[in-house]
């Protein structure tokens, strides 16, 4: 069981082809806040990730943005968060949110949040957090991603508690109740050599 103040949101700075992705993404927004927890995502005010956030402030919650000053510079920032910070890059940025954060959400998505999904992976595998990652889906859309994580396994490249430390969720419900009642796992290197 954790304690979680604030969530981190991993979404698409589009908006994606379907309407449910929008839909569910104001509605974990809303959700997180009302529950009282604090927002903590990628500060950018354009597709699902804006609409998070959007949803989190209408909702009256805390919503801390980190974004990359070139991206500032774009003037694609929120301009309604209850902060803002500005960071020198992605790396910090990263760095940064996690830093921020008691879980992790990874709604629908591009390339980015592929990419912020798979590094909080790899840091709780190797126990350099020990904090819940969801991954929320929508009609479906993470299914290969599933699948593919599946062959890692089958494999024998990724641990199968490391997979089945993962959340699953298709609702703000379901997500809020599974990122409380979480367990981490015991760290790769904790389990005997050559394990996975
Ligand atoms: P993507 O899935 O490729 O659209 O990238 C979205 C993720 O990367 C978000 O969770 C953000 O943290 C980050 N990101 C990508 N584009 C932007 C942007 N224009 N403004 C702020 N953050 C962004």
């Amino acid at each position: 069981m954790s304690a979680i103040d604030r969530v981190a949101v991993f979404t698409g700075s589009a908006s994606g082809a379907d309407p449910e992705y929008m839909q569910a993404a104001v509605a974990v927004g809303s959700a997180l806040a009302t529950a009282g927890k604090g927002l903590v995502y990628g500060g950018g005010n354009v597709g699902l990730m804006g609409a998070v956030a959007s949803a989190g402030r209408e909702a009256g919650g805390e919503v801390v943005g980190v974004i990359p000053e070139a991206l500032v510079d774009k003037e694609i920032a929120h301009d309604d968060l209850t902060r803002l910070e500005v960071v020198s890059g992605m790396h910090e940025r990263k760095q940064r949110m996690a830093d921020l954060s008691d879980a992790f959400v990874v709604l629908p998505g591009g390339v980015g949040t592929l990419e912020e999904f798979f590094e909080v992976w790899t840091w709780q595998q190797l126990g350099i957090h020990q904090k819940p990652i969801a991954i929320y889906d929508v009609n479906g859309f993470w299914n290969p991603l599933v699948v593919m994580i599946d062959r890692l396994v089958s494999e024998g490249f990724v641990g199968a508690q490391f997979r089945d430390s993962l959340i699953h969720a298709t609702d703000p419900a379901e997500l809020l109740e599974k990122l409380t009642a979480w367990d981490a796992p015991a760290p790769k290197w904790s389990a005997p050599a050559g394990s996975v």
